[in-house]
């Protein structure tokens, strides 16, 4: 059977078969740009965001291991006594390890992935000498 420009349905046929794989490759093509498009961007998020703030996040591998919190009064109920210091009177600016750079915040000696909140708080804290 003949089509209308001089082609058998045989010959458009075997044209779109060979088609296909550059097809396809223009999907996964389109889609990989798609992905490092994204990746970029949340790189780009993340860099904004380290480079906004010098604090450490409580996400922060080393924090997490030491429960600590930004805001000492988070976790201050039912928190025991530590060197007769009461529980929610315990925060970074009154330990050991912190060194006061601001009124809002300082550099830790356990914690060095960024400054540590004033009214943090965290499982190391021990009483200022
Ligand atoms: S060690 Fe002290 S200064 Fe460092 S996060 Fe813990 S409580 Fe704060």
């Amino acid at each position: 059977m003949k089509l209308d420009r001089g082609m058998t349905r045989r010959e458009m046929l075997k044209g779109a078969l060979l088609a296909i794989p550059g097809f396809m490759a223009l999907l996964a093509a389109g889609k990989n740009a798609v992905a490092a498009e994204a990746k970029g961007a949340k790189a780009k998020g993340a860099e904004k965001k380290s480079a906004g703030s010098d604090m450490v996040s409580e996400n922060d591998p080393t924090a997490k291991a030491l429960k600590y919190v930004a805001d000492s009064s988070r976790t201050a109920k039912g928190r025991p006594a530590k060197m007769s210091v009461d529980g929610d009177k315990q925060m970074c600016s009154n330990c050991q390890f912190y060194t006061k750079e601001d009124d809002n915040k300082g550099k830790c000696l356990m914690i060095t992935s960024g400054k540590v909140s004033s009214k943090g708080w965290c499982a190391s804290w021990t009483k200022k000498a």
